[in-house]
């Protein structure tokens, strides 16, 4: 079982924020800005890829209520899912990560640099 299924079944601790019967946020345990949000869906889904659109149809309002509750939806924030190896996945369950409590910065993701697309 995957560690975000061990935290959904209560085998492991997590700071819960919002919970309801398909989807559950709990605070990330090496937060990367001033709030770090972990957001998945109970089900065991592997990444982004292989989500289903209802899941994202359902997922948005959570979401959405996430920032609301944590006072962000005026000031902003960032809504991330890596994706796979290259993405940086490192944990094989769905999940958003919602930052903010700051203004981000939009750091250099890569050392190759970009192909020209023009
Ligand atoms: P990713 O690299 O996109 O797979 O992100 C996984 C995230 O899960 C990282 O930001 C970790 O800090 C976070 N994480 C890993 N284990 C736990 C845990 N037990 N409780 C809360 N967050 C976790
Ligand atoms: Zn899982």
């Amino acid at each position: 079982m995957c560690i975000f299924c061990k935290i959904v079944q209560g085998e492991m601790p997590s700071n819960k924020i919002l919970e309801n019967d398909d989807f559950l946020a709990f605070h990330d345990i090496f937060p990367k800005a001033p709030i770090h949000i972990i957001i998945i869906p109970k089900e065991h889904i592997e990444n982004f890829q292989l989500t289903p659109p209802d899941v994202m149809q359902k997922i948005t309002p959570f979401i959405q209520e996430v920032a609301k509750l944590l006072e962000l939806d005026q000031s902003g924030y960032r809504l991330i899912t890596n994706n796979g190896k290259d993405g940086g996945q490192e944990v094989p369950h769905l999940h958003f990560h919602l930052l903010g409590g700051t203004k981000l910065s939009w750091p250099q993701l890569a050392q190759d640099s970009a192909k020209k697309a023009l």
